[in-house]
């Protein structure tokens, strides 16, 4: 059988550097030349990204861009932004300004076999995740990166997972955010494994039996096939699917 296993990056295999290294230096320059508070500076970045995702209109690529979210908002306060987010990215890819989550490279050491293809499906522009995939190790592993400057399209799109799902007998999409990872995926068809926030008692279960003690929100109807805690869980949940398959 052919398994391909899409894999999101931020808070699920790694941490990226904007919160620690790029977003203090767009703050600071920018609070400088305009005399509003760096946390002020940082908030109007993120509305302008809550904005762009609002808005059906703006390119999966440029929802995500925030080097043209940055100088949008410094042209709306009367300056520029003088630097590159992509090089301050660069610059500090390395821990400790990014980190692996959950043992990643063991997990995907365990994870890869010649019938699985693993890939990520992140919603950072290549520019910015390539460089800390490279540091961290992660790279060697993957298969393929699908990010939205690659793919033209958002994880929402069916698009934007390419061809991989049509070659495979099984598609497993593993992520941390409900909306982003789970939603869109179970609706292809894929199976789902979320790594989901903490709540007591859960851990207890075992990852299928967690999905239907999981107090969702009444609007969250989608449920995915498993519940992970960690990555270090993520190989057996995988197996135990694959399993499934052969059985049908
Ligand atoms: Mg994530």
């Amino acid at each position: 059988m052919r398994t391909v296993i899409f894999l999101d990056l931020d808070g699920t295999l790694m941490r990226n550097p904007f919160h620690s290294a790029v977003f203090p230096v767009v703050g600071a320059q920018l609070s400088a030349k305009t005399g509003l508070p760096a946390g002020d500076i940082v908030l109007r970045l993120r509305d302008e990204n809550l904005a762009r995702r609002a808005d059906p209109t703006v390119s999966a690529a440029l929802v995500w861009d925030w080097d043209d979210i940055v100088q949008t908002v410094a042209g709306r306060l009367g300056t520029v932004f003088e630097g590159n987010l992509a090089e301050i990215v660069a610059a500090h890819a390395a821990p400790p300004d990014t980190a692996v989550l959950d043992d990643a490279p063991d997990v995907l050491r365990s994870l890869a076999a010649p019938h699985r293809s693993l890939v990520a499906a992140t919603l950072g522009l290549s520019k910015y995740q390539l460089p800390v995939l490279d540091a961290l190790g992660l790279r060697p592993w993957l298969a393929a990166v699908l990010a939205p400057d690659l793919t033209g399209a958002s994880k929402q799109d069916r698009s934007f997972y390419r061809d991989w799902p049509a070659a495979a007998d099984l598609c497993v999409m593993t992520g941390d955010l409900y909306e982003d990872d789970i939603v869109p995926a179970q609706g292809f068809g894929f199976r789902t494994v979320w790594k989901a926030p903490a709540v007591a008692g859960l851990d207890a279960l075992d990852p299928f039996e967690r999905p239907a003690a999981y107090p969702f929100a009444a609007d969250q109807s989608v449920r995915p096939d498993a519940i992970i805690r960690s990555l270090a869980e993520l190989p057996a949940v995988v197996d135990r699917l694959e399993g499934a398959v052969h059985e049908r």
